[in-house]
This record gives structure tokens, sequence and C-alpha cells, in this order.
């Protein structure tokens, strides 16, 4: 990796990463995907940066964002550099509030991307609490199971798609909303989120469930009230051409991350580990990816993909535990648990029911990462067989 050179300090661009978050083993850093897009040789390069200074398995968040973690601290400026180069971090002051999560499909990536830059666009939406959250999702989409603050719902007719006709999409509130042309729905969402910020009286107030029920009401002034129905999550395996893989325990390894980055269709698309463990090869493709909030990943045209992705080790069909085994990050990595949670959760992997109700394991009653579906929590397993028996228990619970 070349010296940063003084004109382009990724410290410059990227001010946030000067304080990053540290746990009990080290630095960790969070990069932000708007709806989970990016192109797989940078998820490659991503690897290659968390192998080369920190944990080698990047950590996919229940956001839809990629953290690295076991950083030293202070970041070496070599890091913030390179990340800064990665280009994932175009505004360095609104980069905690670019919390978008999105359905796969690629019909939303221009809405996402509107969403995104209306975002930037504007200094006072850098205001945003970190924990608010923006969904972007198609009718009935599985997003909007997710705990977001503000939604919109794509509700273009199929027959409308791809010609000079305009869509309709839906902006959700508080269990109201509007109908509005798709081209407007951006930035009807980023008022309300200016207005959540104007109506608020306590900077500690994150989300807009967490306001008054009057100033609730005035956030959407044309809203009318509004049922919203939502989709389970989708599967491991094919979806048309595309395949969604799923990554055990949210921990994509270098090995993962070179598999998705080589790239089908090119003579020269071949990608290998390094003796460092950086991503090496060269891809004339880039295929486009979407980092889910549940642990997966779609991949664009990998329908046929299947093994050679299973064999660097993500879960490609819906037989498996992993579809309903989760767990916090617990020791030795949080100094909150003497737990060591995936430890036990990988014993306990053999054992789990695919079939049965999804179980979440963690380390203590801060339940990090837990699914937004029904689940069972599992605090401080003493042993895996205490996980699987947990599986069956009565005590389910709902984020
Ligand atoms: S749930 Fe508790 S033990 Fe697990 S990662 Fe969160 S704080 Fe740590």
């Amino acid at each position: 990796m070349s010296t940063p050179s003084p004109s382009r300090s990724g410290a410059d661009r990227c001010p946030g990463l000067l304080a990053p978050f540290v746990s009990a083993d080290g630095a960790i850093v969070r990069l932000r995907l708007p709806g989970g897009r990016m192109g797989a040789a940078t998820v490659g390069e991503i690897s290659s940066l968390a192998a080369r200074f920190g944990d080698p398995d990047v950590t996919l968040t229940s956001r839809g964002s990629l953290q690295l973690r076991g950083l030293p601290d202070p970041l070496p400026r070599e890091l913030i550099t390179a990340i800064g180069d990665l280009g994932l971090i175009p505004s360095g002051a609104h980069d905690k509030a670019r919390n978008i999560i999105a359905d796969p499909e690629e019909s939303l990536d221009d809405l996402v991307g509107t969403l995104d830059a209306g975002l930037l666009a504007d200094p006072v939406l850098a205001g945003l609490p970190g924990r608010f959250l923006f969904a972007v999702a198609g009718v009935c989409g599985p997003v909007l199971g997710e705990p977001w603050d503000i939604a919109i719902v794509d509700e273009t007719l199929p027959e409308v798609r791809g010609t000079s006709l305009e869509g309709a999409a839906r902006v959700v509130v508080d269990g109201h909303s509007v109908l509005v042309p798709r081209n407007e729905a951006a930035e009807a969402a980023l008022n309300v989120a200016r207005r959540f910020l104007d109506s608020r009286s306590d900077p500690r107030t994150w989300n807009i469930r967490d306001l008054p029920a009057d100033a609730r009401a005035t956030l959407l002034p044309e809203g009318t009230p509004f049922v919203m129905a939502a989709r389970e999550p989708p599967l491991p395996g094919p979806v048309g051409d595309d395949l969604m893989v799923l990554v055990p325990l949210g921990l994509l390894t270098p090995e993962m991350a070179a598999a998705l980055a080589t790239s089908r269709g090119s003579s020269q698309g071949s990608s290998h580990l390094d003796d460092r463990g950086d991503v090496r090869g060269s891809t004339h493709l880039d295929p486009r990816v979407v980092v889910t909030p549940w642990r997966s990943i779609l991949v664009s045209g990998g329908a046929d993909r299947a093994d050679e992705l299973a064999a660097a080790g993500f879960v490609t069909s819906p037989d498996s535990p992993w579809t309903v085994l989760t767990a916090c990050a617990g020791a030795p990595s949080c100094a909150r648990t003497d737990t060591p949670t995936r430890e036990l959760a990988r014993a306990a992997a053999p054992l789990i029911d695919p079939t049965g109700p999804p179980v979440h394991v963690i380390g203590c009653e801060r339940s990090c990462g837990r699914p937004a579906r029904a689940h069972t929590l599992v605090v401080n397993p003493s042993t895996a067989a205490d996980i699987v028996a947990a599986q069956h228990s009565p005590r389910h619970e709902k984020a």
C-alpha cells in the first residue's frame, strides 16, 4: 500500500475515524453502506484492510453495514487514508447519519442513491442521531420488519418501470403515510427527518418513536393511517439469476471475501489470498453485491456460483442451522461478559433445528445484534446444550 501524500490525507476526509469506538479487543470502525450496495471488489479491499490491521474477519451488522474490529488505537494513518480512498465516507460530518437499509432489489437502487445524495447535500441532516434509520422497500418488503423511523415504499407498478411514466411511492412514518410521485419520495422523507430534528427538545431523543405523541403527529401533515406488512427476510439460495448467501454469525472471513471478489466471466478474473491475507488478483468485472440487515449478501448474477461460494464458507441453501442461529460478539471481544457466545453457537449449530424458532445467543442483557423478528434469547449459556434446549423454550421475544 502506498504512503499517503499530505495533500490527500484520509484523516482530512474521514474525521469521524479519528475517534473510533474502542472495545476490549481494540478499536472498531463501522463502514456505513447506504442500502448495503457496493461492488464485490470493494468487499475484497475492505477484507484486505481488516487482515492487515486487525481482526481478519469483517463483521456484518444488523443495519447492513460492515465493521472492522480489533484495530490499533489510535488508528494508523495508513488505514484512515486507505478507507478514505475506498470512497465509502463521502462526508465525515454526515457519516453517522447515513443509516439507510433497503430491500436488495436493483429496482430500488435509484431511490437509495437519491435519498443518500439528498441527505449528504443538507448540513442540517448531519445532525440526525446515529440510531435514526431510513428504510427503502418494495411493497411488503422484508426491511419493513426492521425498526426504521421513516420508510419509502416503492409502489410503482411493474408495467410502469422503465417507461417515461411517473411511478408512485409511499412515505411512511409512525403508522401514517402519504403517496407521492416516486421522484419526490426521497425529498419528502428527508423533510420528515428535518421536522424530527426541529421537534425534539432533547438531543438524546434518537428515534421518532421516542417523541411525544403530539410531536409525532406533526411529522407527516398530510398523512393518513396506514397498516404495514413485511415479508420474512429472504432465505439463502437462488433469487432469479442472483444468489442470496448467508454469512454465519455475520463474520465475513478473508476466504469468503476472496470468493466474492472473484469475478466470473473474466478470463483473468481470479482472486486469491496472498501471504498477508490480502485479496489479490485481476478482476475485470465488479459484480454488484448487497449487504442485508440479516447477515446475508445478495450476489448479483451468482445463481450458478452456489457450490463455489459454499466452499468458501457461505451458507447457500435454506436448510442450514445458521438461518435461525445468531449471536452477539461475546467474550473475548466484549468486556461485558465471560461467555464465548460465538464459540458456543458454533458448537450448538449441528444440533439446532433449521425449521425451529430463531435463537439469539447473548452475553448480557444489552442484547446486541438481536434480530427484529420473533426469537428466543439465550443469555449467558454455559454449554452448547443450553442453546439447543433454549430453541424450544417458551421464552420468545420480539425486539
Ligand atoms: S450483548 Fe452484552 S456481551 Fe454481547 S456484545 Fe453486547 S454488550 Fe457484549
